[in-house]
């Protein structure tokens, strides 16, 4: 059958603005996040679990593979197509219509393409909000697909633990709807089955309808840096700061110096709080947050923070060597900016890494040591999620270096990194940001062959026809 027939059909089931041909009309489906991309057959964008099922049957019973998009804002290339032309995007960006609050369950069932930005600006009025904060801005589909886990994980956890329910479409040649969507907190009768979903980069089924959980917002937050004394000495401040604050400890970031600084080089307007422009080796994001009001007005909720730092202060161990307290907006703001000042440094080489907490910093020791030694001039701008053991693992290398254009070379440093992490530091070559085209070759050498023949067989059972972009074979 040709295309136009396909497209023909399609748009009998949704109508001429469900599906997408034209070359301007597909640029931003076929581009991702970091300007890789493919080419697409069309884009189909159902508006209802319905019709999605239906566009889904079409294309498993003429053999038509599907990649589900929902915000394109995924880091692994899980969202775009091959180069093949052969592939089909199902958009989720105009399925969101369905968004009915429970407020006794302190739950949201919502379409699956609505944005983190929108569902949290509809709870505001309400004091809720959806837990997981990072610096883009994905729709909720996407995220259980990625099980996104952002800057709050130390407090609220990942998007997996904040999932009380799913409706699925599975790629098989009924586009089978199933419905999981009960939005029970506690439920065991039996296998767990959206587990099967979350954090699987959409190769199991398409996500359509999500049930979440929503905390109440913070009434008071308190942000401030920390200098840690060495990198050793990371892992004893954070135990002070845990036995200090408990859970009103809501973030607990890594920046290193050279993040901080490529990122105020970048955007001068942002400000560097440490006397005379200093740039610390290290330094530490630390957010304390309170549902509930701690103080009355008039109190500062910095002094509050100001006086517990200065008791971490005189820690046997001294592991804190300075500290500042500042506005949250201004802090979050440079946070949030440090994915494009150190991509402004250079070409940008990262790694989304993750180790046992205490292993983290051994690990950044370490490669901050070996990595000049074995490939001179390549730059560690890491930051990330060390509270719960992440790091973005940057490596900047400038452009005009000749060997960028040298594709053994950057295989090389590439392998290095991913086996030390795996084979010497016990770390997971992805922590949040899932699989996707990116870290196939990774997942196809360290996966043990029995698990990968057991998720092929998960894959027959659940969507056997093309979907995602992930192989299991
Ligand atoms: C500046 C920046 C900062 C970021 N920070 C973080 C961070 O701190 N933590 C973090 O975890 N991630 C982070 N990310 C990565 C990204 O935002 C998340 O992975 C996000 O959850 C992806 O959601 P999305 O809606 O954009 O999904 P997409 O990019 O559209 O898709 C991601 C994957 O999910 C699949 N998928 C999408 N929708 C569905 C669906 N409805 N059903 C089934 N499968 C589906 C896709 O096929 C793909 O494999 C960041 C990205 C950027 C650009």
């Amino acid at each position: 059958m040709t295309t136009e027939i396909h497209i023909a059909h399609l748009r009998g089931l949704l109508g001429a603005k469900g599906v997408l041909v034209g070359k301007g009309e597909l640029a931003s489906y076929q581009t991702g996040a970091r300007g890789n991309g493919g080419a697409a057959l069309f884009v189909a964008r159902p508006t209802t679990t319905e019709e999605a099922s239906k566009v889904v049957s079409y294309c498993s019973r003429n053999g038509i593979h599907i990649i589900p998009q929902s915000g394109n804002t995924g880091l692994v290339s899980g969202s775009t197509l091959d180069l093949t032309g052969t592939q089909a995007v199902l958009s989720l960006d105009r399925l969101n219509k369905r968004f009915d609050l429970d407020r006794d369950n302190r739950s949201l069932h919502v379409d699956a393409g609505f944005r983190l930005s929108e569902i949290n600006r509809r709870l505001e009025s309400e004091g809720l909000f959806f837990p997981i904060d990072l610096g883009s801005d994905p729709c909720i589909g996407g995220m259980v697909s990625t099980n996104t886990g952002g800057s709050r994980f130390l407090r609220y956890g990942d998007v997996r633990r904040n999932t009380l329910g799913l409706r699925v479409v599975l790629a098989d040649t009924d586009g089978t709807i199933i419905d999981l969507a009960g939005g029970l907190r506690k439920n065991n009768t039996g296998v767990d089955w959206k587990q099967v979903f979350i954090g699987t980069s959409g190769v199991f089924g398409v996500i359509t309808e999500c049930v979440i959980n929503l905390e109440r917002s913070p009434r008071q937050t308190a942000t401030a840096y920390l200098v840690p004394t060495s990198g050793a000495q990371v892992m004893t401040l954070l135990s002070a700061v845990e036995d200090t604050f408990g859970n009103d400890l809501s973030t607990f970031e890594g920046i290193s110096g050279n993040a901080f600084r490529r990122t105020l080089e970048h955007l001068p307007a942002m400000r560097n709080p440490f006397e005379s422009g200093r740039i610390p080796n290290y330094v530490i994001l630390l957010e304390v947050s309170w549902p509930s009001l701690r103080l009355d007005k008039e109190a500062r909720v910095e002094a509050l923070l100001e006086a517990a730092l200065e008791a971490i202060w005189e820690h046997p161990d001294h592991p804190l060597a300075d500290a500042f307290v500042g506005r949250p907006e201004e802090m979050w703001a440079l946070r949030h900016a440090l994915p494009e000042g150190v991509r402004s440094a250079g070409t940008l080489i990262s790694f989304d890494l993750s180790f046992r907490r205490g292993v983290v910093m051994r690990f950044l020791g370490f490669m901050r040591e070996e990595l000049s030694r074995r490939f001179p001039g390549v730059e560690i701008c890491d930051f990330g999620h060390v509270g719960d053991g992440g790091v973005h693992f940057n490596l900047v290398i400038p452009r005009e270096d000749r060997r960028l254009a040298d594709n053994a070379f950057v295989e090389a440093l590439r392998e290095w990194i991913i086996d030390t992490t795996m084979r010497d530091f016990g770390g997971s070559f992805s922590a949040e940001h899932g699989i996707g085209r990116k870290n196939q070759a990774v997942y196809d050498r360290f996966t043990p062959q029995k698990l990968k023949a057991k998720a092929l067989a998960l894959k027959m059972q659940t969507s056997p026809s093309g979907l995602g972009a992930v192989r299991f074979n």
